[in-house]
């Protein structure tokens, strides 16, 4: 099968997101086919590495890769530091090999070396590969809050290979799948059947059914951040679930949840917010909460205050000016931006997911 090709119409320059089992054994000649010859730099971590290091290890040069801890806790300028001391006096493009937390942190370092080198993102987890990689936010954090400090800097070239998923941990990859229930609730109810009807087959991490699911949500990114790559207004629909999604990872300090987990929750309370208001339907609500429940359990959310998460809400990056534009569902398919949520509407969603008050 030949891979998948996605052109991304970014405003800087166009660029290709490639989607196809087996394509990072051919990473060499695809950088070649793309102009990217220079020198390259690796950037990657341990458990990445350790696995599918091998299919890098040409490009990686005698150098060999720079290596980063793993987890949110390297998403830092530190991090980025030890990048740029492997990048002085290379020409280079720099691939990143490697979960969100990879992609971000490489990606910040390529968008401010030198004011901007070659990024090529070669994402290695199923939200990596349906989200993150795709887009060009990068970032890292701060002591003070999660990706405080970022840029936009689209890729030259993004290469998704779904046979590396096999190796991720059952709970990253449903974590990753939530993400691709979200596209599916803000933009395509076929790809939200299918990931239904397909569950079973999807949860045993088969790449020849996970090629078409990430061609779908690469796909409806694309559009998304082409018409707003900054994140002006219709970007704002990828955050589908987040407001509530990030309060909840806030207030618990980042320990109880994989992002994609907070995110289902805070679709769950989306939805139900969208029900109260007469948006959605019933059906449409029981559709969402039946698929996350058979998807597998999240953590639990009732020993949590609605009150401290309205909190973090307020305090949250995305309200412009006072006004919070959360994304509500009209249908599984489509979505409406409302500037008028009432907090009170927001904690009776929470509460109405077993939070306390
Ligand atoms: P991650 O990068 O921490 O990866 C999760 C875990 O999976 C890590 O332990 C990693 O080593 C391991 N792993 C990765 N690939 C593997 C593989 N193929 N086999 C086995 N193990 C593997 O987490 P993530 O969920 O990929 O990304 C989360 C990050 O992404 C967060 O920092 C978040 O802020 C960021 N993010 C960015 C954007 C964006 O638009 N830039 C969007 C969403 C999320």
């Amino acid at each position: 099968m030949p891979p998948v090709r996605i052109d991304v119409h970014a405003a800087g320059a166009p660029y290709l997101v490639l989607i196809g089992r087996g394509l990072i054994a051919t990473l060499p000649e695809l950088l070649r086919d793309h102009g990217l010859t220079g020198e390259a730099i690796v950037v990657s971590c341990p458990p990445v590495w350790m696995r599918h290091g091998k299919a890098l290890k040409a490009i990686a040069g005698r150098a060999g890769p720079t290596l980063i801890p793993d987890g949110e806790r390297a998403k830092t300028l530190a991090t980025v530091s030890k990048i740029y001391d492997a990048m002085i006096r290379r020409r280079l493009t720099l691939v990143a090999f490697g979960g969100g937390v990879v992609g971000d942190v490489a990606g910040f370092a390529a968008a401010t070396y030198l004011r901007g080198v070659a990024l090529v993102q070669v994402p290695t987890t199923l939200l990596s590969q349906v989200d993150s990689a795709v887009g060009g936010k990068v970032g890292v954090n701060l002591p003070a809050g999660k990706n405080l400090i970022g840029s936009f800097h689209a890729p030259s070239l993004v290469v998704c290979d779904p046979d590396v998923l096999r190796t991720l941990p059952a709970r990253e990859f449903r974590a990753g799948l939530y993400e691709v229930v979200k596209y599916g609730v803000i933009a395509s109810r076929p790809l939200f059947d299918r990931v239904s009807t397909r569950l079973a087959d999807i949860l045993k991490q088969d790449g020849a059914i996970l090629s078409d699911l990430i061609a779908d949500c690469c796909r409806i990114k694309a559009r998304v951040v082409e018409l707003d790559e900054r994140e002006a207004g219709p970007r704002r629909v990828l955050n589908f679930g987040h407001t509530v999604g990030h309060a909840l990872e806030a207030i618990t300090k980042y320990r109880r949840f994989r992002h994609g987990e907070a995110v289902a929750w805070g679709m769950l309370a989306a939805t139900s917010l969208s029900a109260a208001r007469g948006l959605l339907s019933a059906d449409d609500e029981a559709k969402l909460q039946d698929l996350i429940r058979r998807m597998g359990p999240l953590p639990v959310v009732n020993d949590l205050s609605a009150r401290a998460a309205l909190e973090v809400i307020r305090r949250d990056k995305k309200v412009v000016s006072g006004t919070l534009h959360f994304v509500l569902a009209r249908e599984i398919g489509a979505t409406a931006i409302a500037s008028d949520v009432d907090p009170g509407e927001i904690a009776a969603a929470m509460r109405r997911l077993g939070m306390k008050a």
